[in-house]
């Protein structure tokens, strides 16, 4: 690992005009960049850590959204009675990333920034339509991701927290890679009274909606309104783990588990 300089700032003015600075980068919890800075393959001046922003943090739900602070590690997302009484399938979908120690460092601002295709969040902030707050604007989840580990933010650009619209019902359900944990596929599926929405990640280089599961379970909120409805292989992603034509039966078998888990109540 290359030398560089350590910033904690207190508050986020402060770490924006940080990482304005060339070569700067924000550091959440480490659990990408740093085994990333290990394999000099990010090689940054300067780290702007972020655990020092109290602005960052918390979690509190006002009307019906739910707002997670960027700096929420996914265990307190995993273990809050808060998200628990709003969206179960939130807390339940932090419990499933990783393993304890991931879990313990790793944070929801971190994860999005980082856009990893088989990330878990991206399907979340996509099925339930959430917006993401950076310290210049909002951003809406499908405007979010651009590709592979790419996304709208500019650089330097913060994100402070994520705002959940809280759904009638929701669940997650993905097919884990038995390794690392992260999605080979995970399908998210949030019933609101305007209709449903399905967000599946792991399966391209970036989280996608899929309208015809949509509109079938808008129509009739049961997993037999998705049989006949197939997920074409092309252009899904293929590795060590599955073939394209695997993981788009994966999305079949993972929409269906999550919609029979959210209407059985839990969601
Ligand atoms: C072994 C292992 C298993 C994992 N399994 C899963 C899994 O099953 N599911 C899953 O979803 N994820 C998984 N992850 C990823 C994990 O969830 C981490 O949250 C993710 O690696 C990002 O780490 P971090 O939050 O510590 O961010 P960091 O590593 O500190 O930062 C990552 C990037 O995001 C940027 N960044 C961080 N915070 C912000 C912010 N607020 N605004 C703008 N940019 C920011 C940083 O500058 C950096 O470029 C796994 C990771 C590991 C190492």
């Amino acid at each position: 690992m290359q030398g560089f300089t350590y910033h904690r700032p207190t508050s986020v003015a402060d770490a924006v005009v940080l990482l304005q600075s060339e070569g700067a980068s924000g550091i959440a919890g480490g659990m990408t960049l740093l085994p990333v800075m290990k394999h000099r393959l990010a090689t940054p001046l300067a780290l702007v850590d972020l655990s020092g922003i109290a602005a960052l943090g918390g979690i509190e739900v006002d009307g019906e959204t739910l707002t997670i602070g960027a700096m929420v590690r996914h265990v307190a997302v995993a273990d809050s009675p808060v998200v628990a009484a709003a969206i179960p399938a939130l807390a339940a979908l932090a419990a499933g990333i990783g393993d304890p120690a991931v879990r313990n460092r790793g944070t929801i601002g971190g994860v999005l920034a980082n856009a990893d295709p088989s990330a878990d969040y991206p399907a979340a902030v996509a099925g339930l339509g959430a917006t993401i707050v950076t310290d210049r604007r909002e951003i809406a989840a499908e405007a979010m991701f651009t590709g592979l580990f790419a996304t709208v933010l500019a650089p330097g650009e913060l994100i402070v927290a994520v705002k959940f619209p809280v759904p009638l019902a929701a669940a997650y359900a993905k097919f884990r890679s038995p390794a690392s944990r992260y999605a080979i596929v995970g399908v998210f599926v949030a019933r609101f009274a305007a209709g449903v929405r399905v967000a599946v990640t792991g399966a391209r280089p970036s989280v996608f909606r899929v309208p015809e599961m949509e509109a079938a379970l808008s129509a009739r909120f049961d997993p037999a309104a998705l049989a006949g409805i197939a997920i074409p292989p092309d252009g899904l992603n293929g590795d060590i783990h599955a073939e394209p034509a695997f993981r788009a039966h994966l999305v079949g078998v993972m929409a269906a588990r999550a919609v029979a888990a959210a209407g059985s109540g839990a969601a």
